[in-house]
């Protein structure tokens, strides 16, 4: 499966871009100089590096820009002839190389052996993925800071091709294992870290250290109270771009994906919990809120309303909302008996690209007002963080109880 992003009217522009180019390969004998010249100036972007995120079926190449570009991506098939083997390509149109292109980034796991970059053309930076086999994928672009994201499955379609291809006759192959009920190993998220410190509350605490530590405890319950495993998608006060937590999610094939955050706003009396999975909202204050999360601007929210709509359809929505309910839930229930009145804000969707692309329940919680003289006070303390913490771990209990239940009917 692959699936180019952007509205039909994107696509038409991009078609006019490709067609540009085309006409750009096969100039008139005297217009060569003049189209080359016309080409370079109409660079709007730079390619400055290439990441890469493995596991043993998932990898995810995201190539850093300055701007954001159109662009195509396209499948070859294995040449023998030449040596060549599967590989996707990828046309970054109006970019220019700003990265060595001399050496091949060397990834070697079990669906990429390597990716070739080069300037394929005045206007066009070519970005070859050597595969190692017939595999699906996706991309999507993202901005502040812009990159294109193209996550590698060993998916259906490489399966089915083994499928296609085995010998008549044999008997059927065993059916895939069903995996035991219940959760096996979770992804908790502290939000924010490094350069970005989040919300700013009162005494000048920082969201990225609140929610630093509620990752730890709530770690450490998890392991010690339910056995499940837990990795989190950074240590300590380390900048992680979004786009590689969710990657870290799925190279773990993790069951859950918690993201962990504090609210804030320039209003000090609001205060209160909300909890959010991923969806198209036309709610001003969740769209603002994501636009916050995500380091973006409002407007940016908007333009990816569209983009993002077959990205959240493929989630696991339906576990996101039942995994957002109870964690919610048993939060506002604890912090209530512990600490009386607790607002609860309620269960919403928004774009957060945090959550973009995780192939598990994913949530993001916004556990109460940094900027609240109260609760930012409280933030800060361990009780108040025990409380927190027991909360969560209830809502995830609670959570894996229901999966076993709903397992066994
Ligand atoms: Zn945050």
């Amino acid at each position: 499966m692959s699936s180019m992003p952007g509205p039909s009217c994107a696509k038409i522009l991009l078609q006019v871009v490709a067609l540009a180019w085309t006409l750009l390969l096969t100039p008139a004998a005297g217009e060569q100089g003049a189209q080359a010249a016309k080409a370079r100036k109409n660079i709007t972007s730079l390619l400055t590096r290439i990441r890469h995120t493995s596991s043993q079926s998932y990898t995810r190449v995201t190539m850093e820009l300055s701007t954001e570009v159109p662009y195509e991506i396209h499948f070859l098939k294995e040449d023998a002839s030449r040596q060549l083997p599967p590989r996707l390509y990828v046309d970054l149109l109006q970019t220019r190389l700003r990265m060595d292109p001399t050496q091949p980034i060397v990834v070697q796991d079990r669906l990429l052996r390597q990716v070739r970059v080069g300037q394929f053309a005045p206007g066009v930076v070519r970005v070859v993925l050597d595969l190692r086999s017939v595999s699906s994928h996706r991309a999507f672009l993202l901005p502040d800071p812009s990159r294109l994201v193209v996550d590698i499955n060993a998916g259906a379609n490489g399966r089915e091709t083994a499928a296609l291809e085995k010998p008549r006759g044999l008997p059927p192959p065993p059916k895939p294992k069903v995996p035991a009920p219940g959760l096996r190993k979770i992804v908790l998220d502290p939000g924010h870290g490094g350069k970005d410190p989040g919300a700013i509350g009162v005494g000048g605490v920082a969201e990225k250290d609140i929610v630093l530590s509620l990752a730890k405890k709530l770690a450490k319950k998890l392991k010690q109270e339910m056995g499940v495993k837990v990795v989190l998608t950074r240590q300590d006060d380390t900048f992680i771009p979004l786009e590689d937590r969710t990657a870290i999610a799925n190279a773990e094939e993790a069951d859950l994906f918690v993201s962990l955050h504090v609210n804030a706003s320039p209003n000090a009396n609001l205060r209160g919990m909300e909890t959010y999975y991923l969806d198209n909202t036309n709610d001003e204050a969740s769209i603002l809120l994501a636009a916050r999360e995500n380091g973006t601007s409002r407007r940016n929210i908007s333009d990816l309303q569209f983009i993002l709509s077959d990205l959240t359809q493929n989630s696991k929505l339906e576990d996101s909302v039942t995994l957002a309910h109870r964690i919610h839930s048993s939060l506002a229930s604890h912090m209530g008996q512990r600490y009386g009145d607790v607002k609860d804000l309620g269960v919403k969707k928004a774009l957060f690209y945090v959550l973009v692309g995780a192939r598990m329940p994913s949530v993001l919680l916004e556990m109460f007002f940094i900027t609240n003289k109260h609760e930012g006070r409280a933030l800060a303390q361990k009780a108040y963080q025990d409380a927190i913490v027991e909360g969560l771990f209830q809502g995830i209990k609670k959570y894996q109880e229901s999966l076993v239940v709903v397992k066994n009917l």
